[in-house]
Protein backbone atom coordinates (compact mmCIF):
# COMPACT_ATOMS: atom_id res chain seq x y z
CA UNK A 1 0.00 0.00 0.00
CA UNK A 2 0.97 3.36 -1.05
CA UNK A 3 1.44 6.47 1.50
CA UNK A 4 -2.19 8.01 0.89
CA UNK A 5 -3.61 8.81 4.21
CA UNK A 6 -7.11 7.51 4.50
CA UNK A 7 -8.06 8.27 8.05
CA UNK A 8 -7.43 12.23 7.87
CA UNK A 9 -8.67 14.38 11.19
CA UNK A 10 -11.74 15.95 10.13
CA UNK A 11 -14.24 18.13 12.44
CA UNK A 12 -17.63 17.21 13.04
CA UNK A 13 -20.56 17.32 10.95
CA UNK A 14 -23.52 19.74 12.19
CA UNK A 15 -26.71 18.06 11.93
CA UNK A 16 -28.59 19.40 8.71
CA UNK A 17 -31.64 17.48 7.68
CA UNK A 18 -30.88 18.18 3.61
CA UNK A 19 -27.17 17.59 3.54
CA UNK A 20 -24.70 15.09 2.04
CA UNK A 21 -21.84 16.15 4.42
CA UNK A 22 -20.15 17.78 1.37
CA UNK A 23 -17.10 18.59 3.24
CA UNK A 24 -17.96 22.33 3.82
CA UNK A 25 -19.70 21.84 7.20
CA UNK A 26 -16.40 20.78 8.16
CA UNK A 27 -13.80 23.30 7.46
CA UNK A 28 -12.71 26.36 8.53
CA UNK A 29 -15.57 28.84 7.81
CA UNK A 30 -18.90 26.75 8.07
CA UNK A 31 -21.04 29.33 7.28
CA UNK A 32 -20.41 29.53 3.98
CA UNK A 33 -22.93 26.36 3.78
CA UNK A 34 -25.39 29.19 3.02
CA UNK A 35 -23.88 29.93 0.40
CA UNK A 36 -22.07 26.41 -1.05
CA UNK A 37 -25.08 24.58 -1.12
CA UNK A 38 -27.46 22.93 -3.71
CA UNK A 39 -29.77 22.57 -0.97
CA UNK A 40 -30.39 25.92 0.17
CA UNK A 41 -30.06 28.50 -2.23
CA UNK A 42 -28.34 27.07 -6.02
CA UNK A 43 -27.88 29.38 -8.83
CA UNK A 44 -27.83 26.88 -11.50
CA UNK A 45 -27.88 29.64 -14.40
CA UNK A 46 -25.19 31.97 -12.60
CA UNK A 47 -22.73 29.53 -12.19
CA UNK A 48 -22.73 28.05 -15.23
CA UNK A 49 -22.27 31.26 -17.15
CA UNK A 50 -19.18 31.55 -14.46
CA UNK A 51 -17.85 28.03 -15.07
CA UNK A 52 -18.71 27.52 -19.15
CA UNK A 53 -19.35 31.30 -20.09
CA UNK A 54 -22.73 30.42 -20.78
CA UNK A 55 -25.70 28.60 -19.70
CA UNK A 56 -27.67 26.15 -20.67
CA UNK A 57 -28.70 27.08 -24.86
CA UNK A 58 -32.39 26.62 -24.95
CA UNK A 59 -32.07 26.16 -28.99
CA UNK A 60 -30.10 23.04 -28.18
CA UNK A 61 -32.34 20.87 -26.61
CA UNK A 62 -29.97 18.32 -24.86
CA UNK A 63 -28.45 21.49 -23.04
CA UNK A 64 -32.24 21.30 -21.07
CA UNK A 65 -31.17 17.62 -19.96
CA UNK A 66 -26.87 17.61 -19.28
CA UNK A 67 -26.33 20.90 -18.48
CA UNK A 68 -24.04 23.29 -21.34
CA UNK A 69 -21.41 21.06 -23.25
CA UNK A 70 -19.07 21.69 -25.96
CA UNK A 71 -19.82 17.39 -27.66
CA UNK A 72 -21.17 14.53 -25.88
CA UNK A 73 -19.39 10.82 -27.08
CA UNK A 74 -19.42 7.85 -26.28
CA UNK A 75 -15.85 6.16 -25.13
CA UNK A 76 -14.32 3.76 -23.48
CA UNK A 77 -9.89 2.98 -22.99
CA UNK A 78 -8.78 0.77 -25.46
CA UNK A 79 -7.08 -1.31 -22.76
CA UNK A 80 -10.02 -0.80 -19.76
CA UNK A 81 -8.21 -0.17 -16.46
CA UNK A 82 -8.72 -3.17 -13.59
CA UNK A 83 -11.16 -2.51 -11.17
CA UNK A 84 -12.43 0.89 -12.51
CA UNK A 85 -16.25 0.62 -12.55
CA UNK A 86 -16.66 1.01 -16.13
CA UNK A 87 -13.37 1.25 -18.47
CA UNK A 88 -11.42 3.84 -15.88
CA UNK A 89 -11.88 6.69 -17.74
CA UNK A 90 -11.75 8.67 -14.57
CA UNK A 91 -8.93 7.23 -13.28
CA UNK A 92 -6.74 7.98 -16.50
CA UNK A 93 -7.69 11.64 -16.60
CA UNK A 94 -6.25 12.12 -13.47
CA UNK A 95 -3.00 10.00 -13.48
CA UNK A 96 -2.05 12.12 -16.81
CA UNK A 97 -2.64 15.00 -14.96
CA UNK A 98 -0.26 13.94 -12.65
CA UNK A 99 2.22 12.45 -15.04
CA UNK A 100 2.47 15.49 -16.89
CA UNK A 101 2.71 17.94 -14.23
CA UNK A 102 -0.16 19.63 -14.94
CA UNK A 103 -1.32 19.57 -11.12
CA UNK A 104 -0.06 19.37 -7.67
CA UNK A 105 -2.78 16.81 -6.39
CA UNK A 106 -5.79 14.76 -7.21
CA UNK A 107 -8.77 15.29 -4.06
CA UNK A 108 -11.02 12.12 -4.46
CA UNK A 109 -12.13 9.30 -2.71
CA UNK A 110 -10.42 6.15 -2.00
CA UNK A 111 -12.28 2.76 -0.24
CA UNK A 112 -12.05 2.94 3.72
CA UNK A 113 -9.75 -0.13 4.59
CA UNK A 114 -12.22 -1.75 6.84
CA UNK A 115 -15.12 -1.46 4.07
CA UNK A 116 -14.66 -1.55 0.53
CA UNK A 117 -17.67 0.35 -0.01
CA UNK A 118 -17.27 3.13 2.41
CA UNK A 119 -15.71 6.04 0.35
CA UNK A 120 -13.14 8.16 2.42
CA UNK A 121 -11.42 11.05 0.72
CA UNK A 122 -8.03 11.40 -0.33
CA UNK A 123 -4.92 13.48 -1.24
CA UNK A 124 -3.45 11.59 -4.44
CA UNK A 125 0.14 13.19 -5.45
CA UNK A 126 1.63 10.04 -7.09
CA UNK A 127 -0.17 8.70 -10.78
CA UNK A 128 0.91 4.93 -9.53
CA UNK A 129 -1.58 6.10 -6.00
CA UNK A 130 -4.80 6.67 -8.43
CA UNK A 131 -5.42 2.93 -8.81
CA UNK A 132 -6.30 2.54 -5.52
CA UNK A 133 -9.68 4.95 -6.03
CA UNK A 134 -11.07 3.06 -8.77
CA UNK A 135 -14.35 2.02 -8.46
CA UNK A 136 -17.62 3.39 -7.13
CA UNK A 137 -18.74 2.94 -3.68
CA UNK A 138 -21.87 4.18 -2.14
CA UNK A 139 -21.89 6.68 0.49
CA UNK A 140 -21.21 10.32 1.66
CA UNK A 141 -17.96 11.18 2.66
CA UNK A 142 -16.48 15.55 3.31
CA UNK A 143 -14.43 15.22 0.03
CA UNK A 144 -14.17 18.96 0.21
CA UNK A 145 -13.32 19.12 3.83
CA UNK A 146 -9.23 18.40 2.39
CA UNK A 147 -9.17 21.73 0.36
CA UNK A 148 -8.14 23.73 2.89
CA UNK A 149 -5.20 21.24 4.07
CA UNK A 150 -4.01 20.86 0.59
CA UNK A 151 -3.95 24.55 -0.59
CA UNK A 152 -2.33 24.90 3.23
CA UNK A 153 0.63 22.18 1.85
CA UNK A 154 1.16 24.50 -1.17
CA UNK A 155 -0.81 22.31 -3.83
CA UNK A 156 -2.90 25.15 -5.89
CA UNK A 157 -2.61 23.35 -9.15
CA UNK A 158 -6.01 20.79 -7.87
CA UNK A 159 -7.95 18.32 -10.30
CA UNK A 160 -10.95 17.20 -8.38
CA UNK A 161 -13.02 14.13 -9.33
CA UNK A 162 -16.49 14.75 -7.13
CA UNK A 163 -20.48 13.62 -7.87
CA UNK A 164 -22.81 16.78 -8.24
CA UNK A 165 -23.96 17.76 -4.80
CA UNK A 166 -19.72 18.27 -4.06
CA UNK A 167 -19.16 20.10 -7.37
CA UNK A 168 -21.75 22.52 -7.00
CA UNK A 169 -20.38 23.54 -3.52
CA UNK A 170 -17.00 23.55 -5.10
CA UNK A 171 -17.74 25.97 -7.75
CA UNK A 172 -19.84 27.98 -5.59
CA UNK A 173 -16.90 28.85 -3.61
CA UNK A 174 -14.15 28.45 -6.52
CA UNK A 175 -13.46 32.16 -6.54
CA UNK A 176 -12.51 32.49 -2.61
CA UNK A 177 -10.26 29.37 -2.12
CA UNK A 178 -7.60 30.82 -4.48
CA UNK A 179 -6.68 28.04 -7.04
CA UNK A 180 -3.30 28.29 -9.12
CA UNK A 181 -5.53 25.84 -11.84
CA UNK A 182 -8.25 23.68 -11.26
CA UNK A 183 -9.54 20.75 -13.56
CA UNK A 184 -13.19 18.92 -11.95
CA UNK A 185 -13.85 15.83 -13.68
CA UNK A 186 -17.34 15.07 -12.43
CA UNK A 187 -19.44 11.60 -12.88
CA UNK A 188 -23.09 11.90 -12.65
CA UNK A 189 -25.07 10.44 -9.44
CA UNK A 190 -28.14 9.68 -8.70
CA UNK A 191 -29.72 6.89 -6.25
CA UNK A 192 -27.01 6.96 -3.78
CA UNK A 193 -27.56 6.11 0.43
CA UNK A 194 -25.45 5.75 3.15
CA UNK A 195 -23.27 3.13 3.21
CA UNK A 196 -25.17 1.38 6.09
CA UNK A 197 -28.08 1.51 3.97
CA UNK A 198 -26.13 -0.24 0.94
CA UNK A 199 -24.76 -3.31 2.69
CA UNK A 200 -28.79 -3.96 3.75
CA UNK A 201 -29.45 -3.98 0.00
CA UNK A 202 -26.49 -6.04 -1.06
CA UNK A 203 -27.74 -8.65 1.58
CA UNK A 204 -30.93 -8.90 0.24
CA UNK A 205 -29.01 -9.78 -3.13
CA UNK A 206 -26.88 -12.52 -2.14
CA UNK A 207 -26.48 -14.87 0.84
CA UNK A 208 -22.72 -14.25 0.83
CA UNK A 209 -23.09 -10.41 0.60
CA UNK A 210 -19.13 -9.94 1.35
CA UNK A 211 -18.07 -11.78 -1.79
CA UNK A 212 -19.80 -9.01 -4.06
CA UNK A 213 -16.80 -6.65 -5.58
CA UNK A 214 -18.62 -4.76 -8.21
CA UNK A 215 -22.02 -3.70 -8.80
CA UNK A 216 -23.19 -1.23 -10.89
CA UNK A 217 -27.22 0.07 -12.60
CA UNK A 218 -26.59 -0.86 -16.49
CA UNK A 219 -28.10 1.16 -19.00
CA UNK A 220 -29.28 -2.16 -20.53
CA UNK A 221 -32.34 -2.14 -17.47
CA UNK A 222 -29.65 -4.91 -15.66
CA UNK A 223 -27.67 -4.42 -12.36
CA UNK A 224 -24.27 -6.32 -13.19
CA UNK A 225 -23.09 -8.11 -9.81
CA UNK A 226 -19.25 -9.45 -9.94
CA UNK A 227 -18.31 -11.67 -7.43
CA UNK A 228 -14.53 -12.57 -5.33
CA UNK A 229 -14.21 -15.65 -7.79
CA UNK A 230 -14.51 -13.71 -10.33
CA UNK A 231 -18.61 -14.75 -11.26
CA UNK A 232 -20.72 -11.99 -13.25
CA UNK A 233 -24.53 -12.15 -12.95
CA UNK A 234 -26.75 -9.91 -14.37
CA UNK A 235 -30.04 -9.21 -12.38
CA UNK A 236 -33.53 -7.47 -14.73
CA UNK A 237 -34.44 -4.18 -12.67
CA UNK A 238 -37.79 -5.46 -12.35
CA UNK A 239 -36.32 -8.28 -10.46
CA UNK A 240 -34.67 -6.48 -8.02
CA UNK A 241 -36.16 -6.48 -4.43
CA UNK A 242 -36.77 -2.68 -4.52
CA UNK A 243 -39.92 -2.57 -3.10
CA UNK A 244 -39.15 -4.71 -0.19
CA UNK A 245 -36.41 -1.61 0.61
CA UNK A 246 -37.72 0.56 3.72
CA UNK A 247 -39.21 4.09 2.40
CA UNK A 248 -36.22 5.72 3.72
CA UNK A 249 -33.87 3.62 2.00
CA UNK A 250 -32.80 6.73 -0.23
CA UNK A 251 -32.18 10.00 1.78
CA UNK A 252 -34.18 13.08 1.24
CA UNK A 253 -31.18 14.75 -0.25
CA UNK A 254 -30.93 11.82 -2.56
CA UNK A 255 -34.41 11.83 -3.71
CA UNK A 256 -34.29 15.49 -4.16
CA UNK A 257 -31.43 16.96 -5.81
CA UNK A 258 -31.36 18.77 -9.25
CA UNK A 259 -28.07 17.75 -10.78
CA UNK A 260 -28.37 14.55 -11.90
CA UNK A 261 -25.67 15.17 -14.27
CA UNK A 262 -22.88 17.14 -12.60
CA UNK A 263 -23.25 20.28 -14.71
CA UNK A 264 -20.80 22.48 -13.41
CA UNK A 265 -17.83 19.79 -14.04
CA UNK A 266 -15.44 20.51 -16.68
CA UNK A 267 -15.91 16.84 -18.21
CA UNK A 268 -18.90 14.62 -16.93
CA UNK A 269 -17.58 10.69 -17.46
CA UNK A 270 -20.71 8.79 -17.01
CA UNK A 271 -22.08 5.66 -18.36
CA UNK A 272 -26.04 6.47 -19.02
CA UNK A 273 -26.32 7.47 -22.55
CA UNK A 274 -23.22 5.22 -23.69
CA UNK A 275 -25.29 2.08 -24.46
CA UNK A 276 -22.81 -0.43 -22.74
CA UNK A 277 -19.79 2.07 -22.84
CA UNK A 278 -19.31 5.11 -21.19
CA UNK A 279 -20.33 8.67 -21.68
CA UNK A 280 -18.74 11.80 -21.87
CA UNK A 281 -19.66 15.53 -21.81
CA UNK A 282 -17.10 17.90 -22.74
CA UNK A 283 -18.05 20.91 -21.31
CA UNK A 284 -15.61 23.60 -21.70
CA UNK A 285 -12.24 24.21 -22.99
CA UNK A 286 -10.66 22.46 -19.79
CA UNK A 287 -12.84 19.27 -20.79
CA UNK A 288 -11.32 19.20 -24.19
CA UNK A 289 -7.60 19.58 -22.69
CA UNK A 290 -8.41 16.62 -20.49
CA UNK A 291 -9.53 14.24 -23.57
CA UNK A 292 -6.58 15.46 -25.88
CA UNK A 293 -4.59 14.28 -22.70
CA UNK A 294 -5.72 11.07 -23.37
CA UNK A 295 -4.75 10.62 -27.03
CA UNK A 296 -5.44 7.13 -28.90
CA UNK A 297 -5.65 5.90 -25.20
CA UNK A 298 -9.41 6.02 -25.94
CA UNK A 299 -11.81 5.06 -28.32
CA UNK A 300 -14.63 7.87 -29.02
CA UNK A 301 -17.39 7.56 -31.10
CA UNK A 302 -21.30 9.09 -31.78
CA UNK A 303 -23.58 8.97 -29.23
CA UNK A 304 -26.41 6.86 -30.41
CA UNK A 305 -30.31 7.19 -29.46
CA UNK A 306 -33.41 4.78 -29.95
CA UNK A 307 -37.08 4.08 -28.36
CA UNK A 308 -39.12 6.55 -26.74
CA UNK A 309 -39.37 7.60 -22.97
CA UNK A 310 -42.56 8.93 -23.05
CA UNK A 311 -44.47 5.88 -21.21
CA UNK A 312 -41.51 4.64 -19.25
CA UNK A 313 -41.08 7.55 -18.15
CA UNK A 314 -44.82 7.74 -16.85
CA UNK A 315 -44.93 4.58 -15.55
CA UNK A 316 -42.58 5.88 -13.02
CA UNK A 317 -44.33 8.66 -11.80
CA UNK A 318 -47.28 7.02 -11.05
CA UNK A 319 -45.15 4.93 -8.67
CA UNK A 320 -42.69 7.84 -7.02
CA UNK A 321 -46.47 9.39 -6.43
CA UNK A 322 -47.84 5.87 -4.62
CA UNK A 323 -43.96 5.84 -2.83
CA UNK A 324 -44.18 9.82 -1.92
CA UNK A 325 -47.61 9.45 -0.72
CA UNK A 326 -46.78 6.25 1.94
CA UNK A 327 -48.25 3.64 -0.54
CA UNK A 328 -46.28 0.53 -1.21
CA UNK A 329 -44.81 0.04 -5.35
CA UNK A 330 -47.47 -1.21 -7.43
CA UNK A 331 -46.00 -4.63 -8.12
CA UNK A 332 -45.73 -6.56 -11.32
CA UNK A 333 -47.20 -10.27 -11.68
CA UNK A 334 -43.98 -12.69 -11.32
CA UNK A 335 -45.06 -14.09 -14.58
CA UNK A 336 -44.53 -10.87 -16.67
CA UNK A 337 -40.95 -9.70 -15.06
CA UNK A 338 -38.77 -11.87 -16.93
CA UNK A 339 -40.79 -11.31 -20.06
CA UNK A 340 -40.41 -7.21 -19.51
CA UNK A 341 -37.71 -7.45 -18.15
CA UNK A 342 -36.25 -9.19 -21.83
CA UNK A 343 -38.45 -6.66 -23.63
CA UNK A 344 -36.88 -3.35 -21.84
CA UNK A 345 -33.59 -3.66 -23.20
CA UNK A 346 -34.96 -3.64 -26.98
CA UNK A 347 -38.08 -1.67 -27.25
CA UNK A 348 -37.15 0.80 -23.97
CA UNK A 349 -35.30 4.27 -24.44
CA UNK A 350 -31.52 3.70 -24.98
CA UNK A 351 -28.51 5.81 -25.36
CA UNK A 352 -29.01 9.45 -25.04
CA UNK A 353 -32.91 8.73 -24.92
CA UNK A 354 -32.30 6.70 -22.06
CA UNK A 355 -30.08 9.18 -20.46
CA UNK A 356 -33.02 11.95 -21.02
CA UNK A 357 -35.24 9.68 -19.21
CA UNK A 358 -33.52 9.31 -16.49
CA UNK A 359 -33.01 12.91 -16.07
CA UNK A 360 -36.91 13.60 -16.42
CA UNK A 361 -37.21 10.96 -14.09
CA UNK A 362 -35.14 12.27 -11.54
CA UNK A 363 -36.65 15.97 -11.60
CA UNK A 364 -40.09 14.26 -11.47
CA UNK A 365 -38.78 12.82 -7.91
CA UNK A 366 -37.78 16.05 -6.91
CA UNK A 367 -40.78 17.66 -7.12
CA UNK A 368 -43.32 15.10 -6.00
CA UNK A 369 -40.87 14.57 -3.12
CA UNK A 370 -40.28 18.35 -1.73
CA UNK A 371 -44.44 18.39 -2.10
CA UNK A 372 -44.54 15.64 0.13
CA UNK A 373 -41.92 16.73 2.79
CA UNK A 374 -40.58 19.95 2.17
CA UNK A 375 -42.85 21.95 -0.07
CA UNK A 376 -41.53 25.69 1.37
CA UNK A 377 -38.03 24.40 -0.11
CA UNK A 378 -39.31 24.38 -3.41
CA UNK A 379 -39.09 28.13 -4.57
CA UNK A 380 -35.19 28.08 -3.81
CA UNK A 381 -34.30 24.72 -3.97
CA UNK A 382 -35.73 23.68 -7.28
CA UNK A 383 -34.65 25.87 -10.09
CA UNK A 384 -36.37 27.31 -13.60
CA UNK A 385 -35.34 24.55 -15.85
CA UNK A 386 -36.55 21.69 -13.56
CA UNK A 387 -40.27 22.44 -13.98
CA UNK A 388 -39.56 22.83 -17.85
CA UNK A 389 -38.19 18.94 -17.29
CA UNK A 390 -41.74 17.91 -16.01
CA UNK A 391 -44.17 20.40 -17.74
CA UNK A 392 -44.67 17.26 -20.34
CA UNK A 393 -46.25 14.94 -17.35
CA UNK A 394 -48.52 17.72 -16.04
CA UNK A 395 -46.64 19.05 -13.11
CA UNK A 396 -46.50 23.17 -13.06
CA UNK A 397 -45.66 25.61 -10.28
CA UNK A 398 -48.05 27.29 -8.21
CA UNK A 399 -47.65 30.86 -7.07
CA UNK A 400 -45.47 29.49 -3.94
CA UNK A 401 -43.30 27.09 -5.64
CA UNK A 402 -42.43 29.27 -8.71
CA UNK A 403 -38.32 29.78 -8.28
CA UNK A 404 -37.26 33.61 -8.75
CA UNK A 405 -34.15 33.35 -10.93
CA UNK A 406 -31.68 35.57 -9.07
CA UNK A 407 -30.29 36.47 -13.12
CA UNK A 408 -33.44 37.64 -14.02
C1 LIG B 1 -23.31 6.95 -6.02
C2 LIG B 1 -23.02 7.01 -7.49
C3 LIG B 1 -24.09 6.91 -8.39
C4 LIG B 1 -23.84 6.97 -9.78
N1 LIG B 1 -24.91 6.94 -10.64
C5 LIG B 1 -24.68 7.06 -11.98
C6 LIG B 1 -25.76 7.07 -12.91
O1 LIG B 1 -26.92 6.95 -12.51
N2 LIG B 1 -25.47 7.24 -14.23
C7 LIG B 1 -24.19 7.39 -14.70
O2 LIG B 1 -23.99 7.54 -15.91
N3 LIG B 1 -23.15 7.35 -13.84
C8 LIG B 1 -23.36 7.20 -12.50
N4 LIG B 1 -22.30 7.18 -11.62
C9 LIG B 1 -20.92 7.24 -12.18
C10 LIG B 1 -20.42 5.85 -12.62
O3 LIG B 1 -20.63 4.91 -11.63
C11 LIG B 1 -18.88 5.79 -12.88
O4 LIG B 1 -18.22 6.12 -11.74
C12 LIG B 1 -18.41 6.75 -13.88
O5 LIG B 1 -19.12 6.46 -15.05
C13 LIG B 1 -16.91 6.67 -14.10
O6 LIG B 1 -16.48 5.37 -14.52
P1 LIG B 1 -14.90 5.10 -14.65
O7 LIG B 1 -14.64 3.67 -15.02
O8 LIG B 1 -14.33 6.16 -15.52
O9 LIG B 1 -14.48 5.35 -13.13
P2 LIG B 1 -13.17 4.93 -12.31
O10 LIG B 1 -11.93 5.16 -13.11
O11 LIG B 1 -13.39 3.60 -11.69
O12 LIG B 1 -13.18 6.06 -11.15
C14 LIG B 1 -14.29 6.26 -10.32
C15 LIG B 1 -14.05 7.52 -9.52
O13 LIG B 1 -15.24 7.80 -8.76
C16 LIG B 1 -14.88 8.11 -7.41
N5 LIG B 1 -15.96 7.67 -6.52
C17 LIG B 1 -16.34 6.41 -6.27
N6 LIG B 1 -17.35 6.38 -5.39
C18 LIG B 1 -17.60 7.66 -5.05
C19 LIG B 1 -18.52 8.29 -4.17
N7 LIG B 1 -19.39 7.58 -3.43
N8 LIG B 1 -18.50 9.63 -4.06
C20 LIG B 1 -17.64 10.36 -4.79
N9 LIG B 1 -16.74 9.84 -5.65
C21 LIG B 1 -16.72 8.50 -5.77
C22 LIG B 1 -13.61 7.29 -7.17
O14 LIG B 1 -12.86 7.84 -6.14
C23 LIG B 1 -12.91 7.38 -8.53
O15 LIG B 1 -12.07 8.50 -8.59
C24 LIG B 1 -22.52 7.12 -10.25
C25 LIG B 1 -21.45 7.23 -9.33
C26 LIG B 1 -21.70 7.18 -7.97
C27 LIG B 1 -20.55 7.32 -7.01
S1 LIG C 1 -22.71 22.69 1.63
FE1 LIG C 1 -22.14 20.55 1.95
S2 LIG C 1 -21.75 20.34 4.16
FE2 LIG C 1 -22.90 22.26 3.82
S3 LIG C 1 -25.06 21.70 4.14
FE3 LIG C 1 -24.62 21.51 1.93
S4 LIG C 1 -24.00 19.37 1.60
FE4 LIG C 1 -23.90 19.78 3.82
S1 LIG D 1 -27.91 11.63 -5.58
FE1 LIG D 1 -27.59 13.87 -5.56
S2 LIG D 1 -27.54 14.44 -3.41
FE2 LIG D 1 -27.29 12.21 -3.50
S3 LIG D 1 -25.07 11.93 -3.45
FE3 LIG D 1 -25.71 11.97 -5.62
S4 LIG D 1 -25.47 14.12 -6.25
FE4 LIG D 1 -25.43 14.07 -4.02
Amino acid sequence: MSGLDLSPQLAPMPHRRLCTDCGISRSSEPSRCGKACQFIEPDYTGLETAVHGRARDPSRPDELFFGPFKRMVRASLAKPLTGAQWTGITTRLAERLLETGAIDAVLTMAPDPSDKWRPVPVLVTKAEDMAQCRGMRMGYAPLLALLEPALQQGYKRLAIIGIPCQIYALRALEKELGFERLFVIGTPCSDNTTTANFHDFLNLLSDDPDSITYLEFRADYHVELRFKDGRKKAIPFLQLPLSTLPPDFFPLTCRTCVDYTNVLADITVGYMGGQGEQWLLVRNDRGEELVRLLGDEVCLSEPGSAGKRKGAVTGFMANVERAAGGLPLRKMPNWLRPIIGWLMPKIGPRGLEFARARVEMKAIETILHLRRQMPRKIKTMVPPHVWTLVEPYGLKPDDAERAVDPNM
